[in-house]
């Protein structure tokens, strides 16, 4: 652990997180992926090599770096040399479709975007070679050859790697600062349009130095399989993994009994999923086959976990906890550790000292305890606000200064916060945000549809998953199966609507929209 010497101000940058763990020992245990493996020292080469060749590349601090790779070494070492030159990393999902790799590409205009040619049978080269065509900018496309990251970044422009050790002296370097921004991740509001939250290297190592102390793990060994493009990948368990100065197992993509088999293979001390990942292990991964004895922390966090998975999670390790936390508030602002069965599922715990958590009133106020207020953080680690969204960045903000995060929830006496549900539409499918905006806009693109509403309804295993409702125009109304699939031509599989009923006698509101409220009710009362 770091010692409580090196406070929260001392290392406050990503790049000084790595200098610390390097300069204990360069051969402790850094990353793995398949047969990959590195050490601190290795890491610590691979970023300077890379962050060289970014700087020759011509990338300067406040740049956008878009990578779209799995979570894997390749990934962690993007993300350090990209922001130890002060650039802000962006990270994109291969679940996306074209259009919405192009929205969010666009959108953030990076300079350079490196991408891997083929994830999990799908050919990307076409796809973004096609979108950095388009944009405005120009970016510099490097495809990530057999030859490895920087092999590729230096073949593209063409100069030979010995030059790559002296491209960059120190003094070409610009020095990070805390608060500079060090990655975009995207997340939609209600409106459904997808907004860049600016993520810190002072709210990711802070964040990350609060909840390494809290597990109190030294040197933990997390499985990493979240998608790169999620807070949950970078912040809450690379980021977090680094603060600790331990190893992250890199897994290409979820697999409920793959994840087991690495926890067995090497003796991962830390498992961070969402909830629904955790039960497809238990259902779908034969646990009993595997030795998971090395277990020393389980964490969920993204959405709530029933009482038979904590029972289940309990016997597994002898500490389990539940965080709480969201994109823009960077890490975890409450946690639940060692809790009773009754406060892990009735609350997410409560806010350690370093944070300013509260539930607000409409007046802006703290709200009394026991009273339902929306949940509220302030202080200076949380987003920076939206890129090149100002009226957003306001909108999320009270008037004085609160970062506000549409949960609703209550503190009790005992200064445990108790979630009450959504201010906003957002629900969660098997931990990802879905957006129903988003989805109703897809479907009103496809033939027949004149109007859709997209609503939550619960599911074993996803938590909550979306049932569409559909208001066919009058003469040529789509069958089920071609709104299931034009949806699933457009939108990542997590979003499609489960269900959907095509109906012309939808009811409405009087000003013409579709009445949202009663498809919840009838949405539920359809539920087998
Ligand atoms: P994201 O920005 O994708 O990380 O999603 C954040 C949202 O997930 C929060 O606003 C909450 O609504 C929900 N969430 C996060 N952690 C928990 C938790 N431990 N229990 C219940 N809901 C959670």
């Amino acid at each position: 652990m770091i010692p409580a010497a090196a406070t929260l101000d001392e290392i406050a940058t990503v790049p000084a997180l790595l200098a610390y763990w390097t300069a204990q020992d360069r051969t402790a245990m850094a990353a793995r992926f398949h047969e990959q493996a590195m050490t601190y020292g290795d890491l610590s080469e691979a970023v300077e090599t890379l962050s060289s060749a970014l700087i020759a590349a011509g990338i300067k601090h406040g740049d956008r770096v878009a990578v779209l790779v799995p979570p894997s070494i390749d990934f962690y070492v993007s993300y350090l040399a990209t922001v130890s030159v002060g650039a802000i990393w962006l990270g994109l999902n291969p679940k996306h479709t074209a259009e919405e790799l192009a929205y969010v590409i666009n959108d953030a205009d990076p300079k350079l975007i490196l991408f891997q040619s083929e994830i999990r049978g799908r050919a990307f080269s076409e796809t973004i070679n096609e979108i950095a065509r388009s944009n405005e900018l120009r970016p510099l496309v490097v495809e990530i050859t057999g030859s490895g990251l920087v092999r590729s970044l230096a073949d593209h422009i063409s100069f030979p790697a010995a030059i790559l050790q002296n491209a960059a002296s120190p003094s070409d370097r610009t020095s990070v600062h805390p608060d500079d921004p060090a990655l975009i991740v995207y997340t939609s509001g209600t409106t459904g349009d997808p907004k860049g939250a600016l993520i810190p290297h002072r709210g990711l190592t802070r964040c990350s130095l609060i909840q390494a102390e809290l597990l109190g793990l030294e040197r933990p060994i997390a499985l990493n399989n979240l998608p790169i493009n999620h807070i949950g990948c970078v912040g809450d368990i690379t980021t977090y993994i680094l603060a600790g100065g331990g190893c992250v197992v890199f897994q290409e993509q979820f697999d409920p009994e793959g994840g087991l088999a690495l926890i067995e293979k090497h003796r991962i001390t830390a498992w961070l999923q969402v909830p629904t990942m955790f039960q497809l292990s238990f259902d779908r991964g034969r646990p009993e086959a595997y030795d998971l004895s090395s277990l020393k922390v389980i964490v969920w966090s993204g959405a709530p976990a029933s009482r038979n998975l904590i029972e289940r999670l309990r016997g597994l390790a002898p500490l389990i906890a539940n965080l709480y936390g969201m994109t823009e508030t960077v890490g975890s602002i409450t946690y639940a550790i060692d809790e009773p069965l009754d406060i892990f599922e009735e609350t997410v715990g409560s806010p350690p000292p370093a944070y300013c958590v509260r539930v607000g009133s409409a007046e802006d106020m703290p709200a009394n305890d026991g009273e339902i207020g929306e949940i509220q953080v302030k202080g200076p680690m949380h987003m920076l606000g939206y890129w090149r969204r100002p009226k957003a960045t306001a909108e999320a903000y009270t008037p004085t200064g609160w970062l506000k995060t549409g949960d609703l929830g209550r503190r009790r006496s005992d200064g445990r916060i108790e979630l009450a549900g959504r201010l906003k539409e957002v629900f969660k499918s098997g931990g990802y945000n879905v957006y129903p905006r988003e989805v109703e806009r897809c479907l009103e693109d496809c033939d027949g549809v004149s109007m859709a509403v997209v609503v939550p309804v619960r599911d074993e295993m996803f938590f909550e998953v979306g049932h569409a409702f559909v208001l066919p125009k009058s003469n040529d109304a789509p069958n089920e199966q071609t709104v299931m699939d034009f949806c699933r031509s457009k939108l990542a599989n997590y979003k499609v609507p489960k269900k959907v009923t095509i109906d012309p006698d939808l009811p409405m509101l009087p000003i013409g929209k579709l009445d949202r409220k009663a498809l919840k009710k009838r949405a539920a009362e359809q539920q087998p």
